[in-house]
């Protein structure tokens, strides 16, 4: 499963956000949106990286959390 929410960044040029998929911004290339400037994925790869170390925690937590721990972890096994 590939994980690839929504998620709302600002547009480092106009500063209309953009509500883009997380692969979208991190595609070597694309374009704003709203005013059309060519966009980097440099220019959102720190804001990126920290979110994906939030989601990772936040799936972790989700993990730890689960009632699912006495078996394989496989969610296939318990059902
Ligand atoms: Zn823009």
């Amino acid at each position: 499963m590939s994980l690839d929410p929504k998620i709302n960044l600002a547009c480092p040029y106009c500063d209309e956000s953009i509500y883009e998929t997380l692969n979208w911004f991190k595609k070597p290339y694309s374009t704003c949106p709203a005013c059309d400037k060519g966009l980097a994925a440099g220019q959102f790869a720190d804001i990126i990286n920290a979110l994906e170390q939030a989601m990772d925690t936040r799936i972790e937590e989700m993990m730890n959390d689960a009632s699912h721990t006495t078996c394989c972890g496989k969610d296939s096994c318990c059902h």
